[in-house]
């Protein structure tokens, strides 16, 4: 098990609050992690001009928070859970879930999307306050080949969570995710597949 801060892994903390036009160390940090979360700020030249704007817009699209393009406190605190870190034990993400339970199986590394804690909130309150158990939600990149994840499987980016509700079966799990408002939904037969993809909605079934 590597110790906190190996591969240079970031855990989320303060970081400064950036604008448009701004330069220095602080957008310097901004872009280094956008580029390290998948997004295209340009080069680290700590100046936030158009590209890292563009960036930073498209981070608060697929965490669905106010696009204004502005890194303030929400959309650095959804930055830096978008980005894989290790978990802080006993940390709530939500009143019902913990960032552990988010935890890639293989290397215990977490990257989670914030919106999808509040969806999965609003799909627990659905389904009438039962627990929802997450049984796969980050999958770092060798994890998912192992387990033979999709190319571009939702896991990997924090976006989707597998999940199983004690006395409910997966398709009554899987309606009440549709109708909560999750745009993919997987029917596996032993869970169901949840995530906050940004195209369109998808919907399949599983049988083995
Ligand atoms: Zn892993
Ligand atoms: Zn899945």
């Amino acid at each position: 098990m590597p110790a906190p801060g190996d591969k240079g892994v970031p855990v989320p903390g303060l970081q400064l609050v950036s604008f448009p036009g701004d330069r220095g160390a602080p957008v310097y940090e901004l872009q280094r992690q956008l580029a390290t979360a998948g997004f295209d700020p340009g080069p680290a030249d700590g100046v936030y001009g158009p590209r890292t704007r563009q960036a930073v817009v498209q981070l608060q699209q697929i965490c669905r928070l106010a696009a204004d393009g502005i890194a303030g406190p929400n959309t650095l605190k959804a930055l830096a859970f978008h980005l894989p870190h290790r978990p802080e034990p006993g940390r709530r993400l939500s009143p019902h879930f913990k960032e552990q339970e988010f935890a890639c199986r293989c290397c215990g590394l977490v990257r989670v999307n914030l919106y999808l804690v509040d969806m999965l909130e609003q799909l627990r309150e659905r389904l009438g306050g039962r627990p929802v158990v997450i049984t796969s939600g980050y999958r770092c990149p060798e994890h998912n080949r192992i387990v033979g994840g999709a190319k571009q499987s939702q896991h990997l980016l924090g976006n989707a969570v597998d999940i199983e509700v004690d006395g409910l079966v997966p398709g009554e799990v899987a309606t009440a995710a549709g109708q909560v408002g999750f745009l993919g939904v997987g029917l596996y037969p032993t869970f169901a597949h949840v995530d906050v993809r940004q195209s369109g909605p998808a919907r399949w079934t599983e049988t083995r």
